[in-house]
C-alpha cells in the first residue's frame, strides 16, 4: 500500500508490513490462555459491583496460526455508542484462526456499566475516555482503563477504537487520527473510510494513552448514538478488515474503496445565530461551497428569522439531528479538504465543540470544550 497525501503526493515511507510479527505462540490475557490457532471468549475482571458481583469486560481473542501483528478493536467506550458493537461482531464472523497471521483482540463493549443505562458515561458520571491510562487502585473507570491498557492495548502493535457521534448528532463515517503519525496515517488510509481527519490527542483518551505507549490508534466515528446503522456498520467492518490486510494479518481483505479517501486537517462547527426551528439545506457528506445556504431558522409561526451561509468551502462530516436550536448551538460540522496552515491545526478552535469524544449538551454548558 502506498498512502497518498491530500495533494496527491506519495505518502510516508512507513508501511504497516514493517511491523514485527508478535503474535507467535499462545497468549495469556487476564489469566486466561489462548492457544495458537484458537478463538476464545473470555471475561476480563476489572472491578466489583455494590452487590459484590464481578464487573468484567467481554473479550474475544482470535489467535492466528502464523506469526504476525497484534491488533485490538474496542467499541462502546461510550456506553451509548452502539454501531461499533455490531462492527466487532461482523469482523469476528469473518476472521478464522486458520486464515489469520498474528492475533486479533476485540472488546465489543468497553463501558459495560454505561451500556446498561444507554449512557455515554459510567454511573459516577465519569467519561471513561478521559480516564486513560487509569490505575489498578483507581475508580471503576480507572480500573477499566488500566486493565485494558495492561492486558490488551499496551501489548498490541496497533488498534482501532469505534465510536459514533454524541447524542442528537450524527457523523459521516470517518477516521480521526494524527495525520502526522505516519503509522496512524498509513493505517487510516488503508481503513478506507470516506474521510480521514486530523484530530489532536486529548489527554486521558484511549488514543492518547495508547500513543504514549507507542501504539498507533485509529478512532472510527460513524453514525448516531443508540442505533445500529447498517451502512455505517458496513463501512466500519470493511475498514477493520482492510487494516488487517494492510498489516499482513489477512490475505483476503476487502479491496480498497471505489471512492478516494478525503483527508482534512481543519474542521469547523458552524453554529446557529438565532433560536428557533431548524431547516437544514445540506445533507451528510455533501460538499458545500462558500456562501451556500446551510440552514434557515424559523419562529413558531413559520416566519424566517435568519439564514446561515457557509463561511467555508467544505464537506459536511457531521450535523445535529435535533431540528431545534438555541443561539450558539453547533449545527453543521465542516471539514476543509486538503492541507492547511499548521497554526490552525493544534490550537483549540473556539468554534469547535465536542465530537470525537463528545460531551452531551448538559455538559457543554458546564464546559464547552470538554469532549
Ligand atoms: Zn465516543
Amino acid at each position: 500500500m502506498t498512502p497518498t497525501g491530500a495533494d496527491g503526493t506519495q505518502g510516508p515511507a512507513w508501511s504497516p508490513h514493517t511491523l514485527e510479527g508478535a503474535g507467535t505462540g499462545p497468549l495469556e490475557i487476564g489469566g486466561a490462555k489462548v492457544g495458537e490457532g484458537a478463538r476464545t471468549d473470555l471475561q476480563l475482571q476489572v472491578s466489583e459491583s455494590y452487590t459484590g458481583d464481578r464487573t468484567s469486560l467481554p473479550v474475544t481473542v482470535v489467535n492466528g496460526v502464523r506469526p504476525g501483528p497484534l491488533l485490538f478493536v474496542t467499541a462502546a467506550v461510550h456506553g451509548d455508542e452502539l454501531n461499533g458493537i455490531a462492527i466487532v461482531r461482523e469482523v469476528l464472523a469473518r476472521v478464522e484462526p486458520a486464515d489469520l497471521s498474528g492475533a486479533l483482540m476485540c472488546v465489543p463493549v468497553v463501558n459495560v456499566l454505561g451500556v446498561q443505562f444507554h449512557s455515554r458515561y459510567l454511573p459516577d458520571r465519569r467519561d471513561l475516555n478521559r480516564c486513560f491510562p487509569g490505575s489498578a487502585s483507581g475508580s471503576t473507570a480507572g480500573r477499566i482503563a488500566h486493565a485494558l491498557m495492561t492486558e490488551i492495548i499496551g501489548r498490541c502493535d496497533a488498534g482501532i477504537d469505534l465510536h459514533t457521534a454524541a447524542n442528537r448528532r450524527m457523523n459521516v463515517p470517518q477516521i480521526r487520527c494524527s495525520l502526522h503519525d505516519e503509522r496512524a496515517f498509513a493505517l487510516g488510509m488503508a481503513f478506507g473510510a470516506p474521510f480521514i481527519i486530523e484530530a489532536a490527542r486529548r489527554p486521558g483518551s484511549l488514543r492518547d494513552a495508547a500513543a504514549a505507549e507507542g501504539v498507533p490508534v485509529l478512532t472510527f466515528e460513524g453514525g448516531e448514538a443508540l442505533r445500529f446503522e447498517q451502512d455505517v456498520i458496513a463501512v466500519g467492518t470493511a475498514g477493520v478488515l482492510r487494516v488487517m490486510g494492510a498489516l499482513g494479518m489477512l490475505e483476503d481483505a476487502p479491496p480498497p474503496p471505489a471512492v478516494a479517501v478525503v483527508t482534512s486537517d481543519e474542521t469547523h462547527w458552524i453554529r446557529a445565530d438565532r433560536g428557533g426551528i431548524l431547516h437544514l439545506h445540506v445533507g451528510a457528506g455533501e460538499h458545500v461551497a462558500q456562501d451556500q445556504p446551510l440552514w434557515t431558522v424559523t419562529g413558531p409561526f413559520g416566519r424566517e428569522r435568519s439564514q446561515t451561509h457557509s463561511p467555508y468551502s467544505g464537506v459536511v462530516i457531521g450535523m445535529t439531528t435535533l431540528p431545534l436550536v438555541n443561539p450558539g448551538d453547533a449545527v453543521v460540522h465542516l471539514a476543509l479538504p486538503g492541507e492547511h496552515a499548521a497554526s490552525s491545526i493544534n490550537e483549540p478552535l473556539i468554534d469547535e465543540p465536542s465530537d470525537e469524544e463528545d460531551a452531551d449538551r448538559a455538559d457543554e454548558d458546564e464546559d464547552e470544550d470538554r469532549t
